[in-house]
Parts: C-alpha cells; structure tokens; sequence
C-alpha cells in the first residue's frame, strides 16, 4: 500500500491551520478505509517563518496526532515556492507519493481521491485545475489567465489554470530535485521532468479563514520570475526588432536619397537621419547578439537534468 504525504506550505496561517488539519485528516481517514493509501499516511505542514502562532499549533496537532500530523519548521520565511520544495523534498524520503495543496483549503480537498486512483493507474503527476474562477474577484482572473497565455507565447510549458495543487510519485519528486536552480517557478518545471501526466478538475473555492498572503506584489514577482526563468524569448526579440530596424533605415535611406536630390532637403538632414536609423539598428543587433551569449550562460548555469530516463529495457543479469 502506498505511503501518502500531503505537503501544505503555511505563513501565518493560524485562523486556517486547525481547520485545515481536521478536513485532512478526515481525507486520509476516508482513504485508509478505503484501502487506497497506508495507513501510516501523514500531513507535512511545513512553517515558513510564520510570525504568527502557527508553529505552536503544529506542534500541538502534531502532540495530538503523531503519526498523521507531523511539521517542518523553516528557519525563516522563504516564500511559498521555496517552502514547498522544501516540503516535498523532505516528504520524499517519508513517503511514496506526496500531494501538495495550500493550507486555505481553496483547493478542493475531495478530488484527492481522484488524484490517487490516476496515481494507482499509473500517472507519476497529476495535476489539480481549476475549472472556473467565480470565487476570484475580476482583477485576479483576469491577471491570472493574462499570465498563463504570455507564459504560453514565451515559450514556457505550463498547465492552463494550474497552481500548486498536485500529486507527485516519489520518483517524479526525486527526478524534481535533480533541478538545481535557486530561482524556482514550480509550475514552469513540472512538465519539464516527463512520465506520464494526468488532470483533475475542481472548483476553487473561497478561503475558509485569514487572508491572501499574496498580495499584488508578490503575484507580479511570481509572474516575472516565471518569465525571466524559463524563456530566452526577451533577448530574441531585441534581437529581431534590430534587424527590423535596419530594413528600415534601407527605406530610409530610399527616402531620404530622393529627398536629396529632389532637393527640398535642409542641408546635413539626409547624412543625421540615415546615421539615425542605421546606428539604432546596429546597436540593437549588437546588443541582441551579446544577449543571445547571456541567455546561453543563463540556461548553462542552471545545470539542468537533460534528460530522465523512465525505464530501460536491457537483459537481465542472472
Ligand atoms: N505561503 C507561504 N509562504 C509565503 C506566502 C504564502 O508558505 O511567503 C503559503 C500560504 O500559507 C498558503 C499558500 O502559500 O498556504 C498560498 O497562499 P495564499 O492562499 O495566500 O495565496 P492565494 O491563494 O491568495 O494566491
Ligand atoms: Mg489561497
């Protein structure tokens, strides 16, 4: 029977983190009846420097529920992405397959059955995606769907009206902890590891207590650091845009030699205008070319896996 361990990232989460506990508990509870996951199965609740009493009630529904409840205590406060691969990595070695979710219960807690019959029919990751955003006001939606499609013409894989509600088997999280980078965009890597991937589909929902700890902030500086992380695109397009500027600057050139001799010129106009679009255009391709040499440091210091290998068949050694 598989060992199940739900990872769940709290900052000062103390309104939610009693209620958050019990609703997983009884999801657990309900599986283990079910015989779908062990019964040592357990929630990782993982503080990342909460100012608040949230570690204290760790501690004490950890008192409560040994084997159910356990903790992580960050030494300060990393920022969710940080605190949940600190989660998932420390669950990994406890678990077989690992769930990550909020501690506001805006993800739906009762597709966690349906995650784990696609886990036991062989997905490695399966993905939780909200099916509509009513509960989210106008701006977030709006902002966020804004987000998803510039990451998709950037380049970078993700999945539509994903968060970080998912499941992952343990050789997925392991073949996640290969990925060495410190500027981390969980959802932008996940697709990156391969296996075979599933979805689930639920209603987000509003959250049970306490409030947003992402404010417009720290939402643009996920956004940015997804882009900024994952796509050379940017440096490209400098790049191109140099090359359109040179073309023009033959059209001005055109133009501005018929000017001349047509001569309805002010001296000195024909030389300062086609040094003008000329100049702007080889600076610009100068400039893209050097950030093409960037963008290829940026991807080599990564120091990505290249790849992950999911099974080899070979024969075997008696
Ligand atoms: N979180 C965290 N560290 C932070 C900020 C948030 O671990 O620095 C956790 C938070 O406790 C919650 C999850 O990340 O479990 C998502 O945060 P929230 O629900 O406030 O984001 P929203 O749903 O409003 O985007
Ligand atoms: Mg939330």
């Amino acid at each position: 029977m598989d060992k199940l361990a739900i990872v769940v990232p709290c900052y000062n989460e103390e309104e939610v983190l009693e209620i958050a506990s019990k609703a997983l508990r009884e999801v657990l509870d309900n599986l283990v009846k079910k015989q779908k996951i062990a019964e040592d199965s357990f929630i990782l609740f993982v503080n990342d420097g909460s100012k608040d009493k949230t570690w204290e009630l760790i501690e004490k529904e950890h008192k409560e529920h040994p084997v159910t409840v356990r903790g992580v205590k960050l030494a300060g406060n990393v920022g969710h992405q940080f605190a949940l691969t600190a989660g998932l990595i420390t669950a990994k070695d406890m678990s077989d397959v690992t769930i990550s979710i909020d501690a506001d219960l805006q993800d739906d807690v009762n597709v966690i059955e349906e995650m784990i019959d696609k886990f036991h029919q062989g997905n490695d990751i399966v993905y939780g995606v909200r099916k509509e955003r009513k509960t989210d006001t106008f701006f977030k939606r709006v902002t966020a769907q804004g987000f998803y499609k510039l990451m998709a013409m950037m380049g970078v894989k993700t999945v539509y009206n994903h968060a970080d509600f998912r499941l992952m088997s343990k050789r997925a999280v392991e073949a996640f902890s290969q990925y060495k980078e410190t500027n981390l965009f969980l959802r932008g890597m996940m697709p990156l590891i391969g296996y075979q991937t599933d979805c689930v589909y639920y209603d987000r929902l509003e959250r049970v207590a306490g409030t947003s700890k992402y404010p417009l902030s720290k939402m643009l500086a996920l956004a940015f650091n997804g882009i900024s992380s994952f796509s050379v695109k940017p440096i490209t397009f400098v790049t191109v845009l140099g090359f359109v500027i040179l073309f023009c600057s033959i059209l001005a050139a055109i133009y501005a030699f018929v000017s001349y001799f047509c001569g309805t010129v002010v001296p000195g106009w024909t030389s300062l205008i086609l040094s003008i679009w000329f100049l702007g255009g080889v600076q610009l391709v100068s400039i893209g070319l050097v950030g093409q040499y960037i963008g290829k440091i940026y991807i080599e210091v990564k120091q990505r896996p290249r790849y992950n290998i999911e099974k080899v068949l070979d024969v075997e050694e008696e």
